[in-house]
């Protein structure tokens, strides 16, 4: 049973940026699809949906195929239908942008049929017949969800385990709130427990609470779907002041709970890539009046992608560029941030400190690596605190294996769920003794 998330949440503020599409308009979109072979839009796609295939059910009044076709692909195929930057994936290939016509808005159509099926509770996938083995899967995210459902298809019993009392990951703690709501990706999650012989081992932490080696004794495999690690913090004076924030941790709070930003008036986040991106567009909609970017580069060589960027600057949202905080100032809470202009070269220029007051600071400079956790096992290889792993998700001990941010250094949903699902069919290679791992 998972826990039930409050039903009061300062995310609820917030509306749905993209909508969803009426029968009648999914109708019309979907016949405009020229159902192409050899389609650009599906190898676009990390977890290969039939793209054509699906809108073509749309359009012939096949919705429950439909979604089907979706998630027999892409068990995550709901949530990313709303999470998924489809305008640097599905849609940014579609055929139409050649031509100077807009492309198919695949991620609302695809939203459009999976949602019809959560309505209508359908359930396509049975668990396959009992092989007696059982996979433990460290992390409750994306990754993990996607590989224990996978490996449910092929009837190995799975057991997740997870630190937080909620899963879904990021994708629950995370992700923008006018994209998806922490309570939707729980459902999802629900949705996708639903197969059955998935055990929930939550407030678990391993490493902490239970050692890696000993999960591998109890286990015929283990996947580890850790994700990311804490938001990196900035080593200036006043980073530990009230009001001064990790991005990630910032996000989690308002998405779970009630966060309270009564009195403060500006809100200064700190970085350029796409969680800098999302949290000022969200200071903003919680209702900070100002709500400014600082990053240290120039605007075209942000990070973030340019399409959310130009949303949040819709929003009203701010930046200043080419700057770097020295100190954050204040008297026990964060009351101004002091920064610094920078040359071409990312180098402080003497002589160019101004202020800017600030009662809310967000570090938006990236979050570290879990990775380390494995540090010491025999045969894992780490790279930069990523676990290194090869195309089917194996370490390198017997086993062993892993998918998600925690070994891709941190992509999209998308790319965990077909991470996990890869490593799922090469659990089930290794289980039934063939060669691999
Ligand atoms: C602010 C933000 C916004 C994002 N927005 C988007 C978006 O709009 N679209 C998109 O596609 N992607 C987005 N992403 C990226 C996306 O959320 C991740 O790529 C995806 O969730 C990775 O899935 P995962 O399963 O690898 O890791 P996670 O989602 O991080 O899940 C890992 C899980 O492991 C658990 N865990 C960690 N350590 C332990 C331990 N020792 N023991 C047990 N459990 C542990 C964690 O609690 C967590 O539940 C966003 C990321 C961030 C930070
Ligand atoms: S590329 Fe565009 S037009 Fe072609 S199948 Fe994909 S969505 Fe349809």
């Amino acid at each position: 049973m998972l826990k039930k998330l409050p039903v009061a949440r300062a995310e609820s503020v917030f509306g749905d940026f993209k909508g969803e599409y009426t029968p009648e308009q999914a109708l019309v979109e979907a016949n405009r699809c020229l159902y192409c072979s050899d389609a650009p839009c599906i190898k676009a796609c990390p977890t290969q949906i039939e793209i054509p295939e699906f809108i073509r059910k749309i359009a012939t009044g096949n919705l429950r195929g439909s979604a089907r076709t979706i998630f027999d692909a892409n068990i995550l195929g709901m949530s990313c239908a709303r999470v998924c930057p489809v305008e640097v994936l599905c849609v940014g290939d579609c055929v139409y942008n050649h031509m100077g016509v807009p492309p198919i808005q695949i991620g609302k159509l695809q939203r459009f049929a999976t949602d019809r099926a959560f309505e209508r509770g359908d359930r396509f996938f049975a668990a396959g017949a009992d092989t007696g083995k059982s996979i433990g899967l460290v992390g409750g995210g994306p990754a993990s969800l996607a590989a224990a459902h996978e490996l449910r298809r092929l009837g190995h019993r799975c057991t997740i385990y997870e630190k937080r009392e909620v899963l879904g990951g990021l994708n629950t703690t995370g992700v923008a709130p006018y994209k998806m709501k922490a309570d939707r990706s729980v459902e999802e999650v629900e949705w996708i427990l639903a197969i059955g012989g998935i055990e929930l081992r939550t407030g678990v932490e391993v490493g902490k609470d239970v050692t890696f080696e000993a999960l591998e004794k109890q286990h015929d495999a283990l996947f580890i779907g850790l994700g990311l690690g804490p938001d990196t913090s900035l080593d200036v004076p006043g980073k530990d002041l009230a009001g001064v924030y990790g991005a990630v941790d910032f996000i989690e709070r308002f998405k779970l709970g009630q966060f309270a930003l009564d009195g403060t008036t500006t809100a200064l986040v700190i970085g350029g890539g796409n969680t800098a991106i999302d949290v000022v567009r969200e200071a903003k909609g919680l209702g900070v009046p100002v709500s400014t970017m600082v990053y240290r580069g120039q605007p075209d060589k942000m990070p973030g992608y340019r399409h959310e960027w130009a949303a949040a600057k819709v929003e009203g949202a701010t930046a200043i560029f080419q700057a770097l905080p020295v100190a954050f100032e204040g008297n026990g809470r964060v009351e101004r941030v002091k920064l610094v202009r920078l040359d071409e070269t990312k180098k402080p220029l003497a002589g160019t400190e101004f202020v800017v007051e600030a009662q809310l600071v967000l570090l938006a400079i990236g979050q570290s690596k879990l990775g380390q956790l494995l540090a010491g096992l025999a045969g894992v290889t780490l790279e930069r605190d990523r676990i290194v792993v090869d195309e089917h998700g194996f370490t390198g001990r017997k086993g062993l294996y892993a998918g998600g941010d925690c070994a891709n250094g941190g992509k999209e949903v998308v790319n965990a769920a077909a991470e996990g699902k890869a490593s799922a069919r090469a659990i089930d290679r290794f289980l039934s003794g063939e060669a691999h791992g």
